[in-house]
């Protein structure tokens, strides 16, 4: 039989995608892979992207890196969920946690007796239901897995780290397993004049570097997979309007949060991600409707500590490749489009897309159906994504600003618009295959913005109120109960995973 294995493959960029895929890759297939990643210290990386969503947990078991090893390598905390402050009024605050709320009764989802509660006039927030909204407010953490015999879930946790730092610990990884690393500047990429596919990549000072499969992890502008293969990009702009961020670190403060914080501004919003000995914080937000300097003036202005960085501005345009995967080339992190970090997701999608390409992994044949299920999956995940984030936006009371009046107004995907009116009736909600965002997920965003559904359940009707209040109660009690004797989360990471060094 012909050889067609694929014997190297060429990944572009050394960010944090370049190196989790070459690290991820190297782990996974032995024997015969040759694996070059290059990289051009000239241009750097973005290494704004510190917060992440549990699935971060897959990479550390994958790449056999203990948990609490990683965080004390890469300035880590622990994230039990976002904060979203003033998103739909101004004054709300809610969180969107990681972990389970309340415990199904019988057919019900929690949130239909919530509703339930709701119409009896119980008015009860429902993060007091929340574990992980209980222990956020709380500045407690624990690695609790179940909760007794109570049917009630753990914490659900993800991670806060220095992207720069996971960069520089996946090198070490990747290169300690055979990654071969080249430094330089490529000038260009030469394609097969018949097929179209691949052939190499030519780095200034003439040397060519060769390969079957490449990646493309080049970051904004796709070097392989837009500028040398022509694949579009898919403009998303009108439905995620923010294209500009300044990012700035500052001293840490106390207490040492669990959660990342966004506070939505009149533009846009501000991130807060707290690491154990400084706070990284961003201004996301659209120029058309707020200036830089005015942007710059509200992230200066509403810092915790005092900053350690100048502020550094970036640009980018909310969107996706048409195809992922074209040719002899995958095209992986910002290379193949981007969403605003406001539910932490790129890293994710960084990682879900190494998963698929590990799951279809080819044959020098690159079998197009294999290829296109590739391109099906990923297109579902990223707008399905799109439009979780298109709700934070959408679902908001704000009319205080031309940016808030628009997102309010806007024509939004009926992929959207048919989740929208389901929950709206009777707060049904059906997650579709490969979707990241749970229920949960999607009813605290609704429920944090103000959706509140029409009626609940029908079953949930046939409640008795004395029982929904008892059920109530235990939940909450429990869970109290719980949290109070869990240690801080800076007594946690001191006892676990303390920075050894500065960093
Ligand atoms: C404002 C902002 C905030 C973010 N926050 C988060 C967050 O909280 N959570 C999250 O999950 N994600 C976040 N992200 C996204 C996250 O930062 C990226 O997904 C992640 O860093 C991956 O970037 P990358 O590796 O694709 O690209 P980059 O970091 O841009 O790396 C590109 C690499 O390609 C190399 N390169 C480019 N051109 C050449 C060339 N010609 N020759 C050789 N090498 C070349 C560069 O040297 C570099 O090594 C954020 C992004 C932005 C913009």
């Amino acid at each position: 039989m012909q050889d067609n294995r694929i014997r190297k493959v060429v990944i572009v960029g050394g960010g944090t995608a370049g190196w989790m895929s070459a690290s991820l890759l190297a782990r996974v297939v032995s024997g015969g892979l040759e694996i070059e990643l290059i990289e051009s210290d000239q241009i750097g990386t973005v290494g704004v992207g510190e917060a992440t969503i549990p699935q971060i947990r897959y990479l550390c078991d994958a790449l056999q890196y203990p948990e609490a090893d990683f965080l004390r390598d890469v300035n880590g905390t622990y994230k039990l969920g976002i904060e979203f402050v003033n998103w739909a009024r101004l004054g709300d605050r809610y969180i969107h946690t990681f972990g389970d709320v309340g415990r199904r009764l019988g057919v019900l989802d929690f949130h239909q007796v919530w509703l339930r509660a709701r119409e009896m006039g119980i008015d009860r927030d429902l993060g007091e239901f929340s574990f992980n909204t209980i222990a956020a407010y709380a500045n407690k953490f624990a690695h609790v897995e179940k909760l007794g015999d109570t049917g009630l879930l753990g914490l659900g946790y993800a991670f806060h780290f220095d992207a720069t730092l996971v960069a520089k610990s996946l090198r070490k990884l990747s290169e300690a397993n055979g990654v071969v690393r080249t430094e330089g500047k490529i000038c260009d990429v030469h394609l097969n004049g018949e097929t179209g596919f691949i052939e190499s990549v030519e780095l200034e000072g003439g040397k060519k570097v060769e390969g079957d499969l490449f990646i493309d992890c080049s970051g904004f502008r796709g070097l392989l997979i837009g500028e040398a293969l022509g694949v579009k990009y898919v403009d998303w702009s009108h439905w995620l309007p923010a294209n500009s961020a300044i990012a700035v670190q500052c001293e840490g403060v106390e207490p040492l949060l669990p959660y990342t914080r966004s506070t939505a501004h009149s533009a846009g919003w501000q991130w807060r991600i707290p690491l154990q000995n400084r706070i990284g914080n961003g201004h996301v937000y659209s120029d058309n409707y707020m200036s830089d300097d005015e942007a710059q003036n509200i992230l200066m202005s509403n810092l915790d500590g005092k900053a350690v960085t100048e502020p550094r501005q970036l640009r980018f345009t909310t969107g996706k490749r048409e195809h992922f995967w074209h040719k002899n080339c995958v095209g992986l992190g910002l290379a193949s489009g981007f969403m605003e970090p406001l539910e932490s997701t790129s890293i994710h999608l960084v990682q879900s897309g190494l998963s698929r390409l590990i799951d279809s992994f080819p044959t020098r044949d690159f079998t197009q159906v294999d290829i296109d299920e590739y391109n099906r999956r990923t297109h579902f995940e990223f707008d399905s994504i799109r439009d979780f984030l298109i709700l934070h936006y959408h679902a908001t009371e704000r009319d205080d600003s031309d940016f808030w009046n628009y997102c309010r107004t806007m024509d939004v995907p009926d992929s959207l618009m048919e989740k929208w009116n389901l929950w709206k009736a009777h707060g049904r909600f059906y997650r579709n295959e490969d979707e990241l965002f749970t229920i949960p997920s999607w009813v605290q965003v609704f429920l944090g913005q103000h959706i509140v559904p029409e009626q609940c359940h029908g079953i949930a009707k046939l409640l008795r109120e004395a029982d929904v209040q008892d059920y109530l109660e235990k939940i909450n009690g429990f869970l109290m109960q719980t949290v109070e004797k869990m240690p801080s989360h800076r007594e946690y990471i001191e006892k676990t995973c303390p920075l050894q060094e500065a960093s």
